[in-house]
């Protein structure tokens, strides 16, 4: 066997309870399609198919890939599909309509921590695809995720996500259950991806940028980056329009309240 690569976030879950745990709350039906990025050493697809699940899988490690395939070569092209390429660049929808998948399906992942970001982007993307995402990730990015306007971890990552998934945290997964033991706690959490936005978004790039620029400046009051931003601006009416007080932090906002606000602002830009 060999040596793990830690550049390509390879850590292993060891814990057949915690794995147990996981195909439970994702309540996997037998028969059904899931994908999985990065099955590794194959640990979460051994539950998967156990439990009568079909999967497909993409893995970048070709190393890893003989060694599934080898161990799993009488479901191969039948109940498990293993597609050897980086999951950032693969044609999503493409590789499941080839393989005659009917959309939607879900995900279920231990996904590899250094490219969290870039593929929580590539699924909000990708979203028509899929129903619901289980996804283990490292316990801090998940505290960010489902974080309360006000507190330290709020930031634009919490919004962002809010505006298509319902986020919550199932469990936590201490660092031990895995080899090697990484430098961090993991968080298994559901995104259940919402139909349409909490919120009437008429102009979703202005708010995208307001909220950038109101974290860009934490701790500033909303006034202060409005004026940076915009310029002169007619302050009392947009306090007026949005029932938000423009002394308060951008960092206390709901997405709800930054929604208001944003309208507010552009409504006054346009004058
Ligand atoms: N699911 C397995 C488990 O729970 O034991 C392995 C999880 S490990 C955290 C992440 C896996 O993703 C590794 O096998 C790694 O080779 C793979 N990987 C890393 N980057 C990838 C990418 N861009 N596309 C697909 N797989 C990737």
């Amino acid at each position: 066997m060999k040596k793990p690569r830690s550049r390509l976030g390879q850590v292993f879950l060891k814990d057949r309870n915690i794995l147990d745990k996981i195909v439970r709350y994702s309540n996997v039906q037998e028969g059904e399609w899931v994908l999985e990025i990065g099955p590794g050493r194959g640990a979460l697809t051994e539950f998967l198919l156990f439990k009568g699940v079909n999967v497909i899988a993409f893995e970048i490690d070709p190393s890893l890939v003989s060694e599934l395939k080898r161990r799993y070569g009488l479901l191969l092209n039948d109940r498990l599909f293993l597609v050897e390429e980086d999951f950032l660049k693969v044609d999503v929808e493409k590789e499941l309509v080839e393989r005659g998948i009917q959309v939607p399906i879900k995900v279920v992942s231990n996904i590899p921590y250094y490219i969290t970001t870039p593929i929580i982007t590539k699924l909000i993307e990708t979203k028509n695809l899929f129903n619901e995402i289980f996804l283990t990730i490292q316990k801090e990015v998940a505290e960010r995720i489902v974080a309360k306007p006000g507190t330290s971890q709020y930031g634009s990552l919490t919004l962002y996500l809010k505006m298509f998934f319902d986020v919550e945290i199932l469990f936590n997964i201490p660092r031990t259950c895995f080899r090697p033991i990484p430098k961090v706690d993991s968080s298994f959490v559901r995104f259940r991806v919402r139909e349409k936005p909490p919120i009437d978004v008429k102009d979703t790039r202005f708010l995208e940028r307001l909220i950038r620029f109101s974290f860009g400046g934490r701790r500033k009051k909303i006034k202060t980056v409005l004026r940076n931003n915009f310029g002169k601006l007619p302050f009392d009416e947009i306090e007026e329009a949005s029932g938000i007080s423009l002394d308060r932090r951008g960092e206390t906002l709901s997405l709800e309240e930054f929604e208001r606000l944003a309208r507010a602002v552009k409504n006054n830009l346009k004058r």
